[in-house]
């Protein structure tokens, strides 16, 4: 039951093994204030009011609900961008979309966007219409609104379940699980928890005393204690793994949610991971993961000195620089390659060849190398040996922990 490296590259699961039905996974989308957060607030607590932990939730990116012996895990960041980008890494982790629709306000832009979003990845969708302990609320006309972009509900004899609820005052809260689980009936999700496990990366950062920590949720097989995973284009060893309720488990089957540590790297959010033999293993399939990014990004060989780039950027059309970015948080990557898309000239623009979080280390540096990138490193460092490295091998690298001063360095650079 071990898979070649070819199997790991390509996403899909082709086994045929003890397949078993596994919970759906969840994600909560709708318009900003229409109660996302909320909702996902009150359904966990209601969880730990009902004693499973006699304590607080950890926020590890996902959690899993237990109803009637039967579990639904949600992904606990509301929102369409995290929707999206893992769907543009091609994670297509949602089995199931709850779109948020604020009584008061009716259908807004984000809920129309959430909509397609949905049908556009065959997602499942059910409705919950919150805040009903509102006053003055036309029903008739959310119904209508929600019809009019091709949802209509099943008291109108249409195919989508609408579930009312209040995060406000907890009302509704069972009737929307039980509306996901009869959902999830109906889409028969199968899984098995025999063999290797692999899942997908929701998120990652990298924590000062423990090193890189990534929520994995795992979508098939058993993730164990002592496992070699590849987690995008880093491995490690799962030294501990932690469920939502801060407990420490030895393995999880598909569908659940948990937070690892002993990756040597931060992943990206979106990242798939797999369960691998041993380390040579590894190696191979991040290597050739590497490969193939680099043939994605349409990398030419050369050497990337900042004489090199701009001699090749002078000669282009519409010249662009390329940079690579990493930072210690998710959330910094992201401003940063927003801040340097925006500095606009009509002469020359700024493209993003890669942007992740955790510290530089050989894969950067090759890709640099062969997109002829300049790397920006934002609060982190290269990893040990690899600031000479990148000298002999006449790569730029520079490190800001100041936003405005990387962004003036780029302006500079372009
Ligand atoms: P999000 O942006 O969709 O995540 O929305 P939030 O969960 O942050 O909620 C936005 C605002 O609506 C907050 O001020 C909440 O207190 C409020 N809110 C959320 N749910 C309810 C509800 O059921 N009833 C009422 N009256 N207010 C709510």
């Amino acid at each position: 039951n071990v898979r070649t490296v070819d199997d790991l590259i390509a996403r899909p699961m082709d086994s045929e093994e003890s397949i078993t039905e596994r919970p759906p996974i969840v994600t909560i989308m709708g318009h900003v204030d229409h109660g996302k957060t909320s909702i996902l607030d009150a359904i966990r607590e209601t969880q730990v009011a009902s004693g499973e932990a006699g304590g607080i939730t950890q926020h590890i990116g996902a959690y899993t609900v237990e109803r009637n012996s039967k579990h639904i895990a949600f992904l606990d960041t509301p929102g369409h961008a995290a929707f999206s980008s893992m769907r543009a890494r091609g994670a297509e982790l949602t089995d199931i979309c709850v779109i948020v629709v604020a009584a008061d306000d009716g259908v807004m832009p984000q809920t129309v966007e959430a909509i397609s979003h949905a049908k556009s990845s065959n997602v499942a969708i059910i409705v919950a219409i919150n805040k009903m302990d509102k006053q003055g609320i036309n029903l008739d006309r959310v119904y209508n609104e929600l019809a009019e972009h091709g949802i209509q509900s099943e008291e109108w004899g249409g195919d989508y379940q609408f579930v009312k609820v209040s995060a406000l005052e907890r009302t509704g809260l069972d009737e929307l699980t039980d509306a996901i689980l009869l959902q999830a009936e109906m889409l028969e999700l199968k899984g098995s928890s025999d063999g290797p496990a692999r899942g997908t990366i929701i998120e990652a950062n990298l924590d000062k005393g423990r090193g890189p920590v990534a929520t994995v949720m795992v979508t098939a097989g058993t993730l164990r204690k002592g496992d070699i995973i590849v987690a995008g284009e880093t491995t490690g060893r799962v030294r501990t793994m932690v469920d939502h309720l801060g407990k420490k488990v030895d393995s999880v089957g598909p569908s659940t949610p948990v937070e690892v540590i002993g990756l040597t790297d931060v992943p990206m959010a979106g990242d798939q991971v797999d369960a691998v033999k041993d380390d040579k293993i590894a190696a191979a399939v991040i290597d050739k993961r590497a490969e193939i990014l680099a043939k994605e990004r349409g990398a030419t060989s050369s050497r990337a000195s900042l004489e090199d780039l701009l001699s090749k950027v002078a000669s282009e059309q519409i010249p662009e620089i390329p940079f690579i970015v990493k930072a210690d948080t998710q959330g910094s990557a992201e401003a940063i390659c927003d801040a340097l898309l925006k500095i606009e000239s009509e002469k020359i623009k700024a493209k993003i060849i890669h942007k992740g979080v955790g510290g530089i280390n050989s894969t950067d540096l090759s890709l640099a190398e062969t997109t002829g990138s300049v790397l920006f490193g934002f609060n982190v460092r290269a990893a040990r040996g690899l600031s000479d490295e990148a000298e002999n091998r006449g790569l730029t690298v520079k490190y800001f922990s100041i936003i405005y001063e990387l962004i003036d360095a780029a302006k500079a650079i372009m």
